[in-house]
């Protein structure tokens, strides 16, 4: 039976949204928030330092090999101020520097300038003409002492221009193959500023040990006194240094995996050498990404466990109110069944205590109705004493050799005074050689009253009954055979939801003619335990306004001789 408890429901609903629903989404919600925002505040505040790790550390590299080469070209500098380009300048660059190899000097700046415009004419060009920047011009030099430099030195055009229109100390690496170690040039500025001519060495890459790379980073990045704990952001950091080939010539922090916050180029001092900063194994900041991601996971998997226990809760609440519901239906019902047949009894005895018969068969007819309401009141009775007998587990179930024939011609002929009062017209199809089935007759009976009980109350116009019995006996391998017990009717059928819940227990459907006719709600909840004691079933088909078949299947043997409640 559905109710009227549309509003305790929705109070119910409003109360567990309000109480728990609502304040775990606001806190899930802002935890993650939470979460997100201090999340987002240590990555920005880690890769920030992260890239100004590496662009220090890039920056740093650049600056001590300008510093090198300014140190080392210090001296041959001031002498060509005062005195012009010789070969015996070359002693002068040669200050032991294992980085700077090889030195060279291109004393005659004159002849690079028109070889450059000479070039641009042999190329069948106008004379004057400049030449494509990456045209190598080659320069008559002095060579160092041990002859490792070619008696020349080629650089591309652009290089020349820039050497020569230079104004300042500078320094130009000029890449000269993938093989060969670069150059590196310093303009030699004269008496009125003019380049007078060109110092150059081998930048030998291969001093750049594990020691130099370390003890530059250590003092002038991680030992940065402008950074605010330098020292302990290190730990948290990984910093590595390729060069153009992509290789790793130097790495300080063990790395986690391949993620890094930012990349430095070096600049012109080593072309194509970058510097990486990353986050090291065990930073803060990949347990910030773990915890992260972790608290989310909680939040997701908290939140759907509470919503999914509150709709069960909710669920549960609700099916209890639908039950207490039922169950006060069920009172009114009953009590107005038992009722019914009490006015009628004693209406009938009151007349024929004051004798107010006018002859024997009126007598006769009072004292039908007398025995008639006994027997309904009596089934009524059993049927709420059985039912509450099979749910305490307290109902044993005594299985003989019943006969089927028996059970349905004995039912109904108990049901004839309802089938002649309703105009029934009732079929009985048994076959006359049915064996016995192992069963207890008593519940079998009470389940075969259930179904033309109903068959009765719930057929409208149509009066039509059909009763059948059929028994397949046991066979071999331990096949226990099948006994079926069939009512049928054509009255106001189920739709498919409801076939689904007639058995729950206090169950009634609520539309139409069911609102006129009384009913407990237990009955077919009472044949599907007795069926299931058994070891059998109830089978429905119904279809709306054409009719309903109700068959109770059994197992035509059982394989036990006495049980309780299934
Ligand atoms: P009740 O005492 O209400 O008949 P039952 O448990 O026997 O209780 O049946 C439960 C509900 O199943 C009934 O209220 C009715 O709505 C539906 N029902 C049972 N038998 C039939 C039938 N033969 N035809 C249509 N509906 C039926």
């Amino acid at each position: 039976m559905r109710l009227g408890s549309a509003g305790a429901r929705r109070r119910l609903m409003l109360i567990a949204l309000l109480g728990v629903g609502v304040p775990v989404l606001v806190l899930a919600a802002f935890g993650a928030y939470q979460t997100r925002h201090l999340g987002r505040y240590l990555s920005d505040t880690s890769s920030d330092y992260g890239a100004y790790a590496a662009s220090l550390g890039a920056q740093t590299l650049s600056q001590e090999l300008e510093r090198r080469v300014s140190a080392s070209a210090a001296d041959i500098r001031l002498a060509t101020l005062w005195g012009g380009a010789s070969q015996r300048l070359l002693n002068l660059m040669n200050t032991g520097d294992p980085l700077l190899r090889d030195p060279c000097l291109v004393p005659d700046t004159e002849v690079i300038r028109a070889g450059e415009t000479a070039s641009a004419t042999a190329e069948g060009k106008p004379a004057g003409t400049p030449l494509p920047p990456d045209t190598p011009v080659a320069a008559r030099a002095f060579r160092s002492p041990d002859g490792a430099l070619a008696g020349e030195v080629t650089a591309p055009a652009r290089v020349w221009r820039a050497v020569l229109g230079t104004v300042y100390d500078t320094m130009y690496v000029v890449p000269i193959g993938p093989a060969q170690r670069p150059l590196v040039l310093v303009p030699l500025l004269g008496f009125q500023g003019r380049v007078v001519a060109v110092a150059g060495w081998r930048l030998d890459d291969a001093a750049l040990d594990q020691r130099f790379f370390r003890g530059l980073f250590t003092v002038r990045v991680f030992g940065d006194p402008r950074v605010y704990r330098a020292d302990r952001m290190a730990g948290a950091l990984s910093l590595a240094v390729y060069d153009e080939s992509g290789r790793e010539r130097f790495r300080m922090g063990q790395p986690a995996g391949d993620f890094v916050y930012a990349e430095s180029r070096v600049g012109p001092a080593l072309p194509g050498w970058r510097v990486a900063v990353g986050p090291s194994a065990g930073s803060p900041y990949l347990w910030m990404r773990r915890f992260v991601v972790a608290a989310y996971l909680l939040m997701l998997f908290l939140v759907a466990l509470c919503l999914a226990a509150l709709l069960m809760a909710l669920q549960q609440a609700s099916a209890e109110i639908r039950l207490a519901e039922a169950k006060s239906a069920f009172l009114a019902n009953v009590s107005h069944e038992l009722k019914t047949p009490l006015a009628l009894i004693r209406m009938a005895g009151e007349t024929l205590q004051l004798g107010r018969v006018r002859n024997d068969e009126e007598r006769l007819r009072f004292l039908q109705v007398i025995n008639r309401e006994c027997r309904r009141l009596t089934f009524m009775i059993n049927h709420v004493l059985d039912f509450a007998t099979i749910e305490a587990g307290k109902k044993e179930f005594h299985f003989h050799p019943t006969d089927l024939g028996r059970v349905v011609r004995e039912t109904v002929e108990v049901f004839e005074p309802q089938f002649q009062a309703g105009q029934f017209e009732v079929r009985v199809d048994v076959p006359p050689d049915l064996p016995p089935v192992e069963a207890d007759s008593e519940a079998v009976t009470r389940c075969l009253m259930n179904f033309i009980d109903n068959a009765v109350k719930y057929s409208k116009d149509s009066r039509f009954i059909e009763v059948r019995a059929r028994v397949r006996p046991p066979g071999g391998d331990g096949d226990a055979g099948e006994a079926r017990l069939a009512v049928a009717d054509h009255g106001i059928g189920l739709t498919p939801h409801d076939r689904e819940r007639i058995f729950d227990k206090f169950f009634r459907v609520e539309q139409g003619l069911v609102h006129d006719v009384k009913g407990s709600g237990l009955g077919l909840s009472l044949v599907r335990q007795i069926a299931e004691a058994h070891g059998g079933r109830v089978e429905v088909e119904s279809s709306l306004g054409q009719g309903s078949t109700f068959t109770l299947v059994l197992p035509a043997r059982q394989d036990r001789v006495s049980t309780g409640r299934s």
